[in-house]
């Protein structure tokens, strides 16, 4: 790291299997990899006409500035989505990000000084880990099981940690597990929250792609304090291309993110933001999320079907209910990066990203993160079958 360069790019380095995942791009191999949503489901021909639309309209108010925090009308429509989803709240508690990656961006800049302790799932998104790097945290972990984060670890680990100034959570079908949050465990997170003055960030990309059981309600309607801070988007359930992605939390927060918005990029894209808006208005979004769930929860099965079938026994793999991701359990002292590299990549022809990437401090071997929504059925069956085949031959 040359020296010039401020104390806070010191861990801002390129993830370690980067490589690796760029091999998985070879379009001869079949990739488990990516978090990519169906690219054959976009809704191709209505973005079409309302990008038309748009910019045919008199006075090109969509090429023009727009207000920092999003225009009026998109907020307006994304607070009736929330509050349809049990987060009363109006326009004014809406802030318009650049996808939902920038909240992440936003909440460490906003809340982190170097030294200071954000609480993560263990494993969790990796890109949110990017996302707080530059702001040099340090991490404590709190281990994940079929319920989610074991929030009955949580106060042992907020004890010993003073300088936890944030949770961050996936609460639903988290990536890279695709486990959910109980609704106990919900519960008792924003209790240990409140007694212990702790910011949660709630990252919620895939909350709306539900396949089987009960909604669960978000932490922010769960939150009397004013401190969740929600985060959603738009990428998962219409188009990841429009980055359109949203925070809602409280005033005095989101003021806050509010002048970061502004450092940034002074405002996410107006002809993307005046789209959704459009969208919003002439088609319906729940229909085409209804469409999603179909697709995604029939791949879903026929991964774990290929996975019975061909994987050897000792392999356990979640079964979430809703997402994009299922993740995988080898035994002991099997290394899915080594096995990527060595046999799966060069002669099985099939990627997925690695486990140890997704652990903030302490990386375990023996997990590998499949993705189901973007390969289509005949590849999941042929890849899983090649994948398995590959793991008899090696194992
Ligand atoms: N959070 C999680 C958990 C994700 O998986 C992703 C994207 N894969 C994001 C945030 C960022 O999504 P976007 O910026 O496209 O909204």
């Amino acid at each position: 790291m040359p020296t010039r360069y401020a104390q806070r790019m010191a861990k801002v380095q390129p993830s370690a299997i980067g490589e690796l995942l760029a091999l998985g791009a070879d379009p001869s191999i079949i990739s488990f990899g990516g978090g990519y949503p169906d690219a054959t489901l976009f809704p191709a021909a209505q973005l079409d006409a309302v990008f038309h639309e748009i910019i045919q309209k008199p006075g090109g108010a969509s090429m023009q500035y727009a207000p920092s925090n999003g225009l009026p009308r998109l907020r307006d429509q994304i607070a009736g989505l929330m509050t349809a989803d049990g987060m009363s709240c109006t326009a004014d508690d809406v802030l318009i990000l650049q996808g939902s990656q920038q909240g992440l961006d936003f909440a460490a800049r906003m809340l982190i000084d170097p030294g200071d302790v954000i609480i993560t799932e263990d494993p969790t998104f990796l890109g949110a880990l990017i996302a707080f790097e530059p702001s040099q945290p340090r991490y404590a972990v709190v281990p994940v099981d079929a319920e989610g984060m074991q929030t009955d670890r949580l106060e042992a680990i907020l004890t010993a940690n003073p300088r936890a100034k944030m949770i961050y959570t996936v609460p639903d079908f988290q990536n890279p597990t695709g486990v959910t949050l109980s609704l106990a465990r919900r519960k008792q997170l924003i209790a240990l929250a409140n007694r212990y003055d702790l910011i949660v960030l709630e990252d919620t990309p895939y909350r709306h792609i539900r396949f089987t059981g009960e909604n669960l309600p978000t932490l922010k309607s769960l939150d009397t304090e004013g401190r969740v801070i929600h985060l959603c988007s738009f990428s998962k359930v219409l188009v990841p291309g429009l980055r359109i992605g949203w925070a809602v939390a409280s005033p005095d927060i989101l003021a806050c993110m509010g002048l970061l918005k502004v450092a940034a990029d002074t405002q996410t894209s107006t002809l993307n933001m005046a789209a959704a808006s459009l969208f919003l208005d002439r088609y319906d979004l729940a229909a085409h999320i209804a469409t999603l769930r179909a697709a995604y929860s029939a791949k879903k099965e026929a991964m774990l079907d290929a996975i019975r079938q061909h994987l050897p026994q000792d392999i356990t793999a979640t079964d979430p209910e809703g997402g994009l991701f299922t993740w995988l359990t080898f035994s002991e002292g099997f290394d899915t990066t080594d096995f990527m590299r060595r046999v799966a990549l060069p002669q099985a022809r099939v990627a997925y990203v690695p486990g140890a990437t997704f652990f903030p401090l302490t990386p375990r071997a023996n997990h590998a993160r499949l993705n189901f929504s973007s390969p289509s059925l005949d590849a999941i069956r042929t890849g899983i079958a090649a994948l398995g085949k590959a793991l008899y031959a090696n194992h």
